[in-house]
């Protein structure tokens, strides 16, 4: 039965079509998954005893390092496919690891679901067919979602859309349009809705503000693709309210090429993002070390299972997002179900600092190696926090192990910690309990970024 309304159902009511999905979506994969057939073999899973969601903490969790391994083995192999198996469209993840992007499969029926979920997404953010959407997706040399879904949300609601197309050109077919020409087609068109992607859209009014544009016809910016904390949401109101458009809603919502499709939108901003289709996601909150179930209200890896997909298909798969939930109902809207809490943010989010590019987890993985340290928190910070243009600075607190002595272990630290990034760090020696106190919270937090976000 397909229900319209499903997050006006009990939070029980939505267990229940969760784990009715679930069994049915497990056994599709014991049969047709080349790497899930594998895995519960390798593991001895009983697929027959996997009956609810919280059975799902009996299998391994998916990283995507497995899945870039063999992205291939994931995409499932029906035994008797129908038409609506057909692959209808590949989508690639934006440059992995190894340069090479990878693919994810939709079918026919993937797509279909995915319309009709984006039906229900735009029935929580508002966007309708009295709205003129301009698409700021670039056009890109591999196919990413957000262009693709930009132009599928509005021919599900009926609403009227411009592609700016911009992006990198292709000299041969020079179907490409210059950033300046975006600027110019959102006041030429009147949108009353701008998509893409925060950063780029920030850079656009930027521009538009210097050349005194007329955006007063812009009443929702609708987001995806990066982390959109307050700081850049006042700086997008701040700047639209002077190109004349007021009281603008910024729609922030989270997905990913795996999750292929919305995992949550807002109905209201940072209101929490909902889990539009909890009969297509199953989302659980991971411990980043141990890879242990937390409860809702705990921040830790965001990890989802697809409850009802044919092409590519995934279990608990680990993203490298970090965020909490709540199955509260919503204080704003009155729905049920799951929201994501706070903007996910990326535990591998590369950090610029004095101008060197360094991943955090390199920094925790040289820390976790040095046997004479108990505790410690990355800090980034800056020689004076009120002023934006001073010096980046790194600065480490560790706790020393009983028995060692405090200046070789700095000596040691500083010398590991600039071999592997290139940077000094300052080195503050704290009692364990004062990084990390388990009475207080019950999790360390390991990384502090104390420095303004937009002080460029
Ligand atoms: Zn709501």
């Amino acid at each position: 039965v397909v229900n319209e309304n499903l997050l006006y159902l009990t939070n029980s009511e939505i267990r229940e079509i969760q784990n009715d999905r679930l069994r049915k979506q497990i056994s599709l994969l014991a049969e047709a998954s080349p790497y899930y057939e594998k895995l519960f073999k390798e593991n001895n899973i009983d697929v027959s005893k996997i009956k609810t969601v919280d059975d799902l903490v009996n299998i391994p969790v998916t990283t995507k390092k497995d899945y870039l391994r063999d992205p291939e083995s994931f995409k499932l192999v029906h035994k008797n496919p129908n038409v609506f198996d057909t692959v209808w469209q590949v989508m690639y993840s934006a440059g992995t690891t190894t340069g090479k992007p990878a693919p994810f499969y939709w079918t026919t029926y993937d797509y279909y679901s995915s319309l009709q979920q984006m039906k229900k997404s735009a029935e929580i953010d508002g966007i309708t067919s009295k709205d003129l959407v301009i698409n700021l997706y670039p056009l890109t040399s591999v196919p990413h979602a957000g262009y693709h879904r930009a132009l599928d949300i509005c021919a599900v609601v009926g609403a009227p859309v411009v592609s700016a197309l911009t992006g990198a050109r292709y000299p041969e077919f020079p179907v490409h349009n210059s950033t300046d020409h975006a600027v110019a087609m959102i006041e030429k068109y009147r949108a009353t809705v701008l998509m893409g992607i925060p950063s780029f859209i920030r850079r656009l009014l930027l521009m538009a503000l210097n050349e005194k544009r007329d955006y007063s016809s812009v009443r929702m910016v609708r987001v995806t693709g990066e982390s959109c904390h307050k700081g850049v949401r006042d700086n997008i109101h701040e700047l639209l309210e002077k190109l004349g458009a007021e009281n603008t809603f910024i729609a922030s919502s989270f997905s990913s090429t795996e999750t292929s499709g919305a995992l949550g939108t807002e109905c209201k901003e940072l209101g929490g993002m909902h889990c539009v289709s909890p009969d297509f996601y199953y989302v659980e909150i991971l411990d980043d070390v141990t890879y242990e179930r937390l409860p809702p209200g705990e921040v830790g890896l965001l990890c989802f299972t697809h409850l009802n997909r044919r092409g590519t298909a995934l279990l608990r798969f680990v993203l490298g997002d970090m965020v909490s939930i709540t199955y509260e109902p919503c204080p704003h809207c009155g729905r049920n179900g799951m929201r994501l809490i706070g903007q996910p943010f990326r535990t591998s989010e590369i950090v610029k600092i004095k101008g060197t590019l360094i991943n955090p987890d390199t920094l925790k993985t040289v820390l976790t190696s040095i046997t004479g340290i108990d505790e410690y928190k990355i800090i980034f910070t800056k020689e004076n926090l009120q002023d934006p243009f001073s010096i980046d600075k790194l600065k480490l607190q560790v706790s020393a192990k009983e028995g060692f002595n405090t200046t070789l272990l700095a000596q040691e630290v500083i010398a590991k910690v600039r071999n592997a990034v290139e940077v000094t760090p300052e080195v503050e020696f704290l009692t364990s309990t004062e990084i990390y106190d388990p009475r207080k919270s019950l999790k360390a937090t390991r990384i502090v970024d104390e420095r303004p976000r937009w002080d460029e």
